[in-house]
């Protein structure tokens, strides 16, 4: 049996890390029992990375307000977790009268759930904003924005941990019984956990963890989303994320700027029955391409330096309507906070999803102020992002700033240091490559995935062979052909 919790959180992706945040401001013992050896492997690393401006969604949903609150404090976020964030403007493009009025209507949503500044604009206006655009007029949110969905996921979690939160990885919940004192016994593959409180952010697991509480009935779909990442080159000609005129339930294949300035062009949406394969097909790429090329003339197969995909864990209801974020407490299940079917916009919405929760526990019981508890997280500064000045004083400090080891992304021996040694402890390749950006460049890690991982058995004194990629045996290296 292993420590006793006030709050135990399954699923530490950026909403169960935001929930771990925002617990971590009460005098509470906080724990995040996570499945897989890093915080971002499932949808919070596998999306848009678009900060959503709250157009959307139906009002008076959650997902509307979610969505609007936390675009509007996205600046104070990104400076207070020192992550990389802009405000860049979207457009949602049309050509004919039935999409105008589409628009007009996402444009009347929008007011109504108080996303700012959105206009309907000309062609004239829509070619100054975005110059190779294929469109004739677009609904234009200047309020919407791009993040990066690992350097924020993960800096909630490294500020929850500084504030005292224990995070478990490579423990995946497989049981959940209420105990006769109230408490909750939690069972992983490593040991069960005893705790007063139990949320459930566990993703596209939510529904089995739900049932696990008591609380049967919600039906969790998979719907994928394959993209494309387009190589640096292109970033330039792409200033903010063109999308098409979206359905009710569907943003429709866009084109997004990353904020290290790559496109990525996606996502389609197939329902899936398995959760856990992200395979992105041939077919699936060329289409993403033929579609986004009728936005966005620059899509070129000489540019495709990876694909990606991604699951969204949809509620449907009995007719297979998709529904509403779920942020509860229910009497069947005292001391549970239950968070199901957090699809889009769950990233820009995590914050206000997470303080809804701390609510609905402050309504169960009085929580005393944390008076040490510290929102400010420091992120490893990049130094390929420096002036010449400040890029010399780091080098004088720290001779490893001198050592590039990605020559793409320009990441030093004294980054990667730093993300090995990282406040979460992760030590996979996937880990350092979401910390520094090293092997996400166009050669993909062809020059300094094998230094990468020399550098991990060295500061940790692991064998080579015990390096992994991402997941429980992923394993790099089999052996030695060489000594
Ligand atoms: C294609 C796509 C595009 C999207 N685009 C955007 C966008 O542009 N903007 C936006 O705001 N949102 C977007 N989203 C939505 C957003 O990514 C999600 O809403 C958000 O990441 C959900 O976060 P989460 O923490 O709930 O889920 P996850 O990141 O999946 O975290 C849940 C965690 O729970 C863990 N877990 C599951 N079961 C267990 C268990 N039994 N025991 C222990 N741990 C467990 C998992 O390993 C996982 O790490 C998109 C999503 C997709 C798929």
């Amino acid at each position: 049996m292993k420590e006793r919790y006030d709050v135990l959180i399954i699923g530490g992706g950026v909403v169960g890390s935001a929930v771990a945040r925002e617990m971590a401001r009460y005098q509470l013992k906080i724990g995040v029992l996570e499945k897989e050896l890093d915080v971002c492997y499932e949808t919070s690393g596998r999306n848009s990375a678009v900060l959503h401006g709250g157009f959307a969604y139906d009002p008076g949903t959650k997902k509307a307000e979610c969505c609007v609150e936390g675009c509007l404090e996205f600046d104070a976020v990104a400076k207070e977790l020192d992550v990389p964030f802009k405000r860049t403007g979207k457009v949602l493009v049309g050509n004919t009268g039935e999409d105008l009025a589409s628009l007009k209507r996402t444009l009347e949503t929008g007011r109504i759930n108080g996303s700012r500044g959105l206009e309907i604009i000309g062609e004239k206006r829509l070619h100054e904003l975005v110059p190779a655009v294929i469109g004739n007029f677009a609904l234009y949110s200047p309020n919407s924005g791009i993040l990066d969905p690992f350097q924020y996921t993960i800096a909630l979690a490294e500020n929850a941990k500084k504030n005292g939160v224990d995070y478990y990885f490579d423990h995946e919940v497989t049981g959940i019984r209420r105990l006769p004192d109230q408490a909750y016994e939690l069972s992983t593959a490593q040991g069960s956990f005893l705790t007063r409180w139990v949320v459930n952010s566990a993703g596209l697991g939510c529904g089995k963890i739900s049932e696990m509480l008591g609380i049967p009935g919600y039906r969790i779909d998979g719907s994928k989303g394959d993209y494309i990442v387009l190589d640096k080159r292109v970033g330039p000609l792409l200033p903010m994320p063109v999308y098409p005129v979206p359905s009710n339930t569907y943003m429709g294949i866009h084109v997004t700027p990353t904020v290290d300035g790559n496109v990525t062009v996606g996502p389609n949406a197939e329902y899936v029955d398995d959760f856990t394969y992200y395979g992105v097909p041939q077919k699936s790429m060329d289409y993403l391409a033929q579609s986004a090329s009728t936005l966005w003339p620059h899509i070129r197969t000489s540019d495709y330096i990876r694909n990606y995909s991604g699951i969204l864990p949809k509620w449907l209801d009995e007719n297979g309507v998709v529904q509403d974020f779920v942020i509860e407490a229910r009497d069947e299940a005292p001391h549970t906070i239950n968070l199901v079917g957090i699809e889009s916009p769950g990233l820009t919405g995590a914050l206000p999803i997470a303080r809804r929760a701390v609510r609905l526990m402050a309504e169960r019981e009085t929580l005393y102020p944390n008076a040490s508890f510290n929102p400010r997280r420091e992120g490893i500064i990049r130094f390929s992002e420096q002036n010449d000045e400040r890029k010399a004083q780091l080098i004088r400090e720290n001779p490893d700033y001198g050592e590039l080891v990605c020559r793409c992304e320009r990441v030093t021996k004294a980054e990667l240091l730093q993300a090995v040694h990282n406040p979460l402890g992760v030590h996979t390749m996937a880990g350092i490559k979401y910390r520094t950006r090293s092997m996400m460049g166009r050669c993909q890690g062809g020059y300094c995935q094998m230094r990468v991982a020399r550098m991990i058995c060295e500061e940790t004194g692991c064998d080579i062979r015990d390096v992994l990629y991402a997941r429980a045996g992923s394993s790099l290296f089999t052996g030695r052909v060489r000594e």
